[in-house]
């Protein structure tokens, strides 16, 4: 082997997607997958990279303070209240009246803005961003998976979580591949109308690659049920049988052709999880306690219905910060200061008055039952899991426990409910919504979370199943097919799951050649 090649391994064996693809190497040796299906999943399909331009309207940025001698005389100046839009980080957006009949008093392009101080005029100029959509595969159905608005993401990640989505819609058992897509953007940094110009010219580039039976995106971390509405807009824009492609994105509004229980589905499948591992050891969540990180989508839902089940919330740590109290916090009256609160922009559990702040090096290690991880990637880490004190960690999020946290789990006994399950409840009920859409339908919550229990418990009882080695037919659910004469672990056992059930579709259908 010459040095380049070598050293071009080295390279390729270090990124985070190959690490991410540990599991699925050692799950295909494992089954001893066919080698030519081996290689169709270890890379993805396609991966789009485009570039989607935005003009940025005229802005109000905070001025250092180190520049704000030279202004201490300025008058106020009293713009339109409604014509800016107030963002994060102290700057305002102009929205397009702003100026108009007010009483403006600028220099050198600063102004001084009533009760908010010094700010200096940066003008309207387009920008551009990096947009992504990957397409894994596409062996059990149409591409699905979610549009991420988030200022770290890259290829790698994209690859990662579009891999995943392959994994997950065949745990889950519906006809559905895998993609992922995004944007490399932070959404707080834009104003709405910004935003929905972003996201229209996104739609728009990615409109030859999307489609109701080609790919069909969905919400992800930074997007929700409105810009699926933008995305829907877009797509069907101008089509003459546009009721007949309102399939082309799941987690809409239930008005506009979205699901009833999409909003809560990964919660309440995540949930869903807890509740079987518990039935398994003759009980149920009743009494016991939780620790949650993330406050968003998933994990806001995911308390309430766990709190529901009588599990106590003790600590949330998000973006902002951490809280925390022995005595249980109220999810509902937290949800409230989150979401209901105009003056909590940031929308984070920081500040929380019913709660004590600890610092984030503390929070992992609170005594509890169950850790739900419901952020980000890469959170539980070898050191992380070092300092657990839990006997279950469910994973709400894609990816938070790195493949060193998992040997760290394994090692102390604490159990796992992996991603590809525990979060699937999200892309089931997609399903449910893309099936709707075909069929013109509505159906009610009660039978959406039916169905969702129904699937997710049967599927998760066949890992169960697969890592202890326990092949069983009951009324419930059948795992004769998958078990592999071995005991494996939980997370292992999923992607086995997985692999042979999208092994099937290559051995039975050949490939297109
Ligand atoms: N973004 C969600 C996930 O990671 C949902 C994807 C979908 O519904 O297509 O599972």
């Amino acid at each position: 082997m010459s040095s380049h090649t070598q050293e071009s391994k080295a390279e390729k064996r270090s990124t985070i997607y190959t690490e991410a693809m540990e599991v699925f190497q050692h799950a295909a040796d494992l089954i001893g997958l066919d080698n030519r299906v081996r290689m169709e999943l270890e890379e993805p399909d396609y991966e789009h990279i485009f570039y989607v331009t935005v003009k940025l309207h005229t802005r109000l940025v905070p001025l250092p303070k180190e520049e704000t001698a030279k202004f201490t005389d300025l008058g106020d100046s009293e713009l339109l209240p409604d014509g800016l839009e107030p963002l994060l980080d102290g700057s305002y957006v102009f929205k397009r009246r702003a100026l108009i009949g007010a009483n403006v008093q600028m220099r050198d392009g600063v102004l001084r803005l009533k009760n908010k101080g010094l700010h200096k005029v940066i003008p309207g100029r387009p920008e551009t961003y990096k947009a992504y959509r990957v397409q894994h595969n596409q062996a059990r159905g149409p591409y699905k998976g979610g549009i991420r608005y988030h200022q770290d993401v890259s290829l790698d990640l994209f690859k990662i979580l579009a891999a995943e989505m392959t994994w997950k819609t065949a745990i889950a058992d519906v006809p559905l591949g895998g993609a992922k897509g995004g944007i490399k953007i932070d959404p707080r940094s834009l104003s709405s109308e910004e935003l929905e110009a972003l996201t229209l010219r996104y739609m728009y580039k990615l409109k030859p690659l999307v489609g109701p039976n080609l790919d069909i995106p969905a919400p992800d971390v930074g997007t929700d049920a409105s810009i699926m509405g933008l995305m829907l807009r877009q797509y069907t824009d101008g089509e003459r049988e546009h009721h007949s492609l309102r399939g082309v994105v799941t987690g809409k509004d239930t008005r506009i052709g979205g699901s009833e229980g999409r909003v809560k589905a990964t919660g309440q499948g995540l949930a869903y999880t807890v509740q079987e591992w518990f039935l398994d050891r003759g009980t149920t969540p009743a009494g016991s306690t939780f620790i949650l990180q993330g406050f968003g989508n998933v994990g806001s839902n995911a308390a309430e219905i766990l709190s529901g089940m009588g599990s106590k919330l003790l600590a949330v740590n998000d973006a902002g910060g951490t809280i925390y109290n022995p005595n249980g916090i109220d999810v509902a009256d937290l949800t409230e200061y989150v979401y209901n609160n105009p003056s909590n922009l940031r929308r984070t559990i920081a500040g929380y008055p019913k709660a004590q702040v600890i610092p984030k090096s503390d929070f992992f290690a609170i005594p509890c039952d169950i850790v739900l991880p419901c952020a980000l990637n890469g959170e539980i880490t070898g050191p992380v899991a070092e300092t657990l004190k839990c006997k279950l960690v469910a994973e709400g999020a894609n990816g938070p426990t790195t493949p060193d946290g998992d040997r760290v789990l394994a090692a102390r006994g604490i159990e796992l409910i992996p991603d590809i399950i525990a979060n699937a409840g999200g892309v089931t009920v997609s399903y449910y919504e893309w099936i709707q859409n075909k069929r013109m339908e509505h159906w009610s919550e009660l039978e959406v979370n039916q169905r969702l229990e129904q699937a997710i418990k049967s599927n998760y009882r066949i890992i169960r199943d697969i890592a202890r080695n326990t092949p069983r037919r009951t009324a419930t659910h059948n795992s004769m097919r998958y078990a592999i004469g071995k005991v494996v672990d939980m997370r292992t056992a999923a992607m086995v799951l997985a692999l042979k059930r999208i092994e099937a579709h290559y051995q039975l259908e050949g490939f297109s050649q």
